[in-house]
């Protein structure tokens, strides 16, 4: 492997950090960074690129969902980490341009995976739940066992670091974190049967950062149709009408859901009456850009701890995030 090191300067002014990486490990998952430091752009040269509108802590979760699939690709062969990862609190940690590297170990990577024979081929298999529930063990993740309205506001700091991540991979062009980020949402999602309804912070910002054909916003559309507007003695009018407050094309991409929705279900375009129906896994989402259908399935069969990684790291995230509001 090369051991080139560039150096990514993340956030704006005077809290931007830099940071330093292998170049392969960003190339390899990017397109972009891959034309900026392997091509003839003053990046390259460099060694450096600049980063104003990522925050330290979305590049450094960004880093750790890499590492967790390099862990995996060498089959064993650490690589020596120059890249800090995930503190506690961004903020407090804004200043500091230098601190000691700390050792990566993808979660749960000593978990054993189940003999083949117990996996099913099926590529519309319900990995994300089912047999794999009791293995994916994300009811169990440390700091999200928050009670009533306290989870309920932990839940929806996640959805926005999971946005977050998810714009960072847009943006930069990281199709495989895009893709992962849908199955971690639609896990988390069926593990606790809670899906994301409309929430105003989450609707503006995704639709504020993410073209309109974006899948994020189709899984939001989704749950938001199916669930929040479906909810049983809930007055529709009054639902769409705040949905329209909040955004109108938000309120017209709902409305067209429940429109194919009603339609007969023998038509082409109709769209199942079930969530689980219209969406029995997360691949029906991805852009399958890095790996196609079959290999997705594997991956998720086989690395569910790449997935748990991230509902970790969000989780996490979100707690600090409650945390600073909560000094404030
Ligand atoms: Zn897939």
């Amino acid at each position: 492997m090369d051991l080139d090191t560039v150096t990514v300067r993340v956030g704006e002014a005077e809290s931007a950090v830099n940071i330093t990486v292998y170049r392969n490990l960003l190339s390899d998952v990017s397109p972009y960074f891959r034309g900026a430091f392997e091509g003839s752009f003053v990046e390259a040269a460099d060694r450096f690129i600049s980063l104003t509108d990522v925050t330290e802590q979305t590049f450094r979760m960004f880093l750790q969902w890499v590492h967790t699939q390099v862990h995996q690709h060498s089959s064993g062969a650490t690589i020596p980490s120059p890249v800090i990862l995930l503190p506690g609190s961004t903020a407090k940690n804004a200043g500091n341009t230098t601190t000691a590297p700390v050792e990566l170990q993808p979660p749960h990577h000593t978990q054993s995976v189940p003999d083949a024979g117990f996996l099913p081929d099926d590529i519309s298999a319900l990995d994300e739940m089912g047999g794999h529930q009791k293995r994916w063990d994300i009811k169990e993740i440390e700091g999200l066992q928050l009670k009533g309205s306290e989870w309920i506001n932990g839940y929806r700091l996640s959805l926005l670091s999971f946005l977050r991540l998810y714009v960072f991979a847009d943006k930069y062009n990281v199709p495989q974190l895009r893709d992962d980020v849908l199955t971690a949402l639609t896990a988390q999602s069926i593990s606790w049967w809670w899906w994301p309804g409309v929430d105003r912070e989450l609707m503006e910002s995704a639709y504020a950062t993410l073209p309109p054909s974006s899948k994020f916003i189709r899984f939001l559309v989704l749950s938001t149709a199916y669930c929040w507007l479906s909810e049983p003695g809930s007055c529709s009018a009054t639902r769409v009408r705040a949905m329209k407050e909040m955004n109108e094309v938000l309120a017209f991409d709902v409305m067209v859901v429940q429109n194919e929705r009603l339609k007969e279900t023998e038509s082409s375009e109709g769209m199942p009456f079930w969530l689980e129906d219209a969406m029995p896994n997360s691949c029906t989402l991805q852009e399958h850009l890095a790996r196609d259908a079959a290999k997705c399935r594997k991956r998720i069969r086989e690395q569910p701890y790449i997935f748990i990684g991230l509902i970790e790291m969000c989780a996490q995230d979100a707690l600090s995030m409650a945390k600073e509001s909560d000094e404030e």
